[in-house]
């Protein structure tokens, strides 16, 4: 920007401001002093070589229905279509590294749930991007902030602004830091100057993930096969894969095993121990009182989590495989759960309920459902279980 004669101000529409250095060096520590963990900006060409891997992707089916940037890739790659103008990003990461608590002591059956779940860690990032944001305002630019939003592809953009390399998992790793990290960025007209990408990382000869994921949901280094990914079916509409229902375990929202084994998480680990779970964070739901709930209490204690189309039935569905895996069909108050997920008037839910009893040994409790139902998904899981009578 630069003031005219007339006293106006008069934005240049130079691609990048080296004047705004100083800028750029503000905004990244304004960033860090709101809680951010790294902090890069990189200009705001489109994505095209990402807009052309979603198209592909999306083409050969392996995005396995996922919407979020898969939705509109040439959106979700342009910064333009955030905020018309756009010249710059400021991409921003925030660890969510907590050290995992034992499971639960009691009779409860716990499902587990992904670390970056265990409590809101975008409400912070969306905070410290949004001192950024103000700060650009401050200054005579626009600014959006832009975090868990189908509007941006993060990682990429992250990638580009220098904070990380791509993981043969498909995570963004920090050097040095690891995984662990909730990713956002500030769209601004602002033309700052780039940060220099970092040349340190990369997976060398490491492969660790691919034969640790459950589900050979990493088809090739760097490749993800979202038809596959327990991450993903969790967040998915419709029926859980019933041949990948077994290695779901007691996983009840997100999975962690890719990251689990990356050596630099576990260096970090090593070298800088894990702040321990606080009061907010929530590693484990018991499966039986979760299936006992509302739609609204589920919606108030799980909302932030995505649920397709905000259904609870899903929550439920998860809950019941869940509970198939790590439940106990002695259990009283899993035989319960059982009984009234067979009963239920969502064929959703009686379809992985019949899954869920005869996976503990309680055909028994199919019964008078074996004889009675008409739902087509329903009688397919019956004959799956050999429980057609
Ligand atoms: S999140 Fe889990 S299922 Fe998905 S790729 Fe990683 S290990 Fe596999
Ligand atoms: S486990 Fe190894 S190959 Fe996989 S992301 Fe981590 S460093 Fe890369």
């Amino acid at each position: 920007m630069y003031q005219c004669e007339h006293g106006g101000v008069v934005r240049l529409k130079l691609a990048v401001d080296p004047d705004l250095g100083p800028l750029a060096a503000e905004l990244s520590s304004l960033a860090r002093g709101a809680g951010l963990d790294a902090v890069g900006i990189t200009g705001a060409e489109p994505f095209g070589s990402t807009r052309r891997h979603l198209e592909q992707r999306k083409a050969a089916g392996l995005h396995g229905g996922m919407h979020f940037t898969y939705g509109d890739p040439a959106r979700s790659t342009d910064p333009d279509r955030a905020l018309p103008g756009a010249r710059a990003l400021v991409v921003g990461a925030r660890s969510y590294r907590r050290a995992a608590p034992a499971p639960p002591r009691g009779n409860g059956v716990y499902g587990q749930v992904a670390r970056y779940s265990w409590s809101d860690h975008y409400g912070p990032l969306r905070d410290g991007l949004g001192v950024v944001a103000r700060h650009l305002e401050a200054n005579g630019w626009q600014a959006r902030v832009l975090v868990d939003d189908n509007a941006m592809v993060d990682r990429e953009a992250a990638h580009r602004a220098g904070l990380g390399w791509y993981g043969k998992n498909t995570a963004l790793l920090l050097p040095g830091k690891g995984s662990w990290f909730v990713l956002g960025s500030v769209v601004t007209d602002a033309p700052l100057p780039p940060t220099t990408a970092s040349a340190a990382g990369g997976c060398g000869s490491c492969a660790r993930c691919l034969p640790a994921c459950p589900t050979g949901a990493l088809v090739e280094p760097g490749v993800l096969d979202a038809r596959r990914c327990l991450a993903w079916l969790l967040q998915a509409p419709g029926t859980f894969p019933i041949d990948l229902r077994p290695a779901l375990g007691g996983r009840i929202y997100g999975c962690d095993d890719c990251q689990e084994v990356c050596p630099p998480n576990r260096t970090e680990d090593r070298r800088h121990p894990p702040p321990p779970a606080g009061d907010e964070d929530e590693p484990w739901v018991e499966l039986v009182r979760l299936l006992e709930r509302t739609d609204a209490e589920l919606l108030a204690h799980l909302g932030r989590w995505y649920i397709p189309r905000r259904q609870p039935r899903y929550l439920r569905r998860n809950a019941l495989v869940a509970l198939g895996n790590v439940g106990d069909g002695g259990d009283g108050r899993v035989v319960r759960a059982l009984v009234d997920g067979l009963a239920a008037g969502d064929p959703l839910l009686r379809a992985h309920a019949v899954w869920a009893a005869a996976r503990l040994g309680r055909g028994d409790l199919v019964a008078g459902l074996a004889a009675s139902e008409t739902d087509p998904e329903v009688r397919t899981e019956l004959a799956a279980a050999g429980l057609t009578g």
